[in-house]
């Protein structure tokens, strides 16, 4: 069975229910962080991931609405998110948050979590071939999982010429895994931002030997009305309709 691979889920219930809908069977969770932040739905979203088998990793969201990280960091509407935030969850879901680490070696030791980068795991944003080769060597698995620009990315690297390229995965994709070291981001379940707004997830199956990511569609405007109820900023609901 494949192990389900989420980050960036931002407090989405909506797209985190479709996600694990559309999984079929998997064995465990590995999350990248950012459960929450953003959407309306920080405890529930917590509590679903609860059910499951899960191993995760810190993202900068779940810090600031900790109260780990200054929130003077972030953007406004951010900010705005994570003062709510704050106010909404229960102490039991604090700690669950508080005792999540930064970075993380699982499957004996063939992949790295981090949420944002193996370099800086909590703020970095991996987005070019450039930042993911000087990262190469920040972690000693051969695999990088990480989430934090919500674009689904695959770098590769070439251990003759040292080059690393770069591919987004707008749409989904799959990446056979050798010998050669790779990082992954399988883009954002709550709030994609590469222009498509369906909700990205991946799935690793180690019988194949491969990590699949895949799109799916979820009640968008559901999660949008939860947000304007809350009092959250309106951009966080519209942005939504975008993928952006
Ligand atoms: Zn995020």
């Amino acid at each position: 069975m494949p192990i389900l691979l989420l980050s960036d889920i931002h407090a989405n219930l909506e797209a985190l229910d479709a996600v694990l809908a559309d999984a079929g069977d998997f064995e465990h969770i590995w999350c990248l962080g950012d459960v929450v932040g953003y959407g309306a739905d920080p405890n529930r979203c917590i509590a679903r991931l609860q059910e499951f088998d899960i191993t995760s990793v810190a993202g900068n969201h779940d810090w600031g609405a900790l109260g780990k990280l200054d929130t003077g960091d972030f953007n406004s509407t951010a900010q705005q998110a994570l003062s709510w935030t704050r106010g909404q969850l229960t102490e039991e879901n604090r700690a669950w948050l508080a005792a999540l680490p930064e970075r993380i070696k699982v499957n004996p030791g063939s992949f790295t979590l981090v949420h944002a980068s193996p370099r800086s795991p909590i703020w970095e944003y991996v987005v070019s071939a450039k930042v993911a080769q000087e990262n190469f060597s920040f972690f000693d698995t051969l695999f990088c999982l990480l989430g934090h620009s919500h674009i689904p990315l695959v770098f590769r690297f070439d251990p003759s010429s040292g080059a690393v390229t770069s591919e987004q995965w707008t749409g989904g994709g799959t990446v056979t895994l050798g010998l050669n070291r790779i990082i992954l981001n399988p883009g954002s379940v709550g709030q994609p931002r590469d222009g498509d707004r369906r909700a990205s997830y991946g799935l690793v199956d180690m019988d194949k030997y491969s990590i699949e990511v895949r799109r799916v569609a979820y009640d968008i405007r559901e999660a949008q009305a939860k947000i304007i109820r809350a009092g959250l900023p309106p951009r966080l609901a519209e942005r939504l309709s975008y993928g952006q």
